[in-house]
């Protein structure tokens, strides 16, 4: 093994004991490697593994895309973390995403989470206001809340799907990954919306 190499494995396996991780395009490739090579031993033809890997790839030059294009020129730090799904921090201006995601749902939830960075602070008390207005009170007050979280949900999900083509990070034809991932988060936030 080359001594570059053999560096390169030991970064590696240093970055994936690290609970969060920032993005390295390679590393995202190995770990795509990785998944074809378990998938071809688990049975799987190596015609579909392949597919999947060149699925893998593009989804992984999106986020490059994404991270080092659009989020970086905007200031925001996006990192991977081990819990599910994603967060948006407005004011350190920081986005973390699902490690163990597949990298095409890395990149609906991260396009999702820059969605809120674009919605902005100003829209977000002027249009969503947060569900605190005064003339409500009590249960109402709660789901006036809740609802206005949703509210800004899909308004998230809408500016991230407008980014994503902006930039050429995904294409029309992303639009049924991207609605699926957006209808299954949308699933649990309503739910949580409606509960008693
Ligand atoms: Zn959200």
């Amino acid at each position: 093994m080359k001594r570059s190499q053999k560096l390169y494995q030991q970064r590696l396996i240093r970055n994936c004991k690290k609970k969060v991780l920032s993005f390295n395009y390679d590393e995202w490739l190995e770990l795509a490697a990785k998944r074809q090579a378990r998938a071809i031993s688990k049975g799987l033809s190596s015609k579909k593994a392949k597919q999947k890997y060149i699925d893998d790839h593009r989804y992984i030059a999106a986020l490059d895309t994404i991270i080092n294009g659009w989020c970086d020129h905007k200031g925001l730090t996006v990192r991977f973390n081990r819990k599910s799904g994603g967060i948006y921090y407005s004011d350190s201006k920081e986005i973390l995403v699902s490690q163990n995601a597949l990298p095409k749902y890395q990149v609906m939830i991260l396009l999702h989470e820059c969605g809120h960075h674009l919605i902005g602070k100003k829209q977000r008390h002027e249009r969503y206001g947060m569900g605190y207005a005064v003339s409500n009170a009590g249960m109402m007050k709660t789901l006036h809340h809740r609802i206005d979280i949703v509210d800004e949900e899909f308004e998230a999900w809408h500016q991230g799907w407008k980014l994503a083509l902006r930039i050429g990070a995904l294409a029309k034809c992303d639009k049924s990954t991207y609605d699926k991932t957006r209808v299954i988060m949308m699933k649990s936030y309503l739910e949580w919306a409606l509960r008693k």
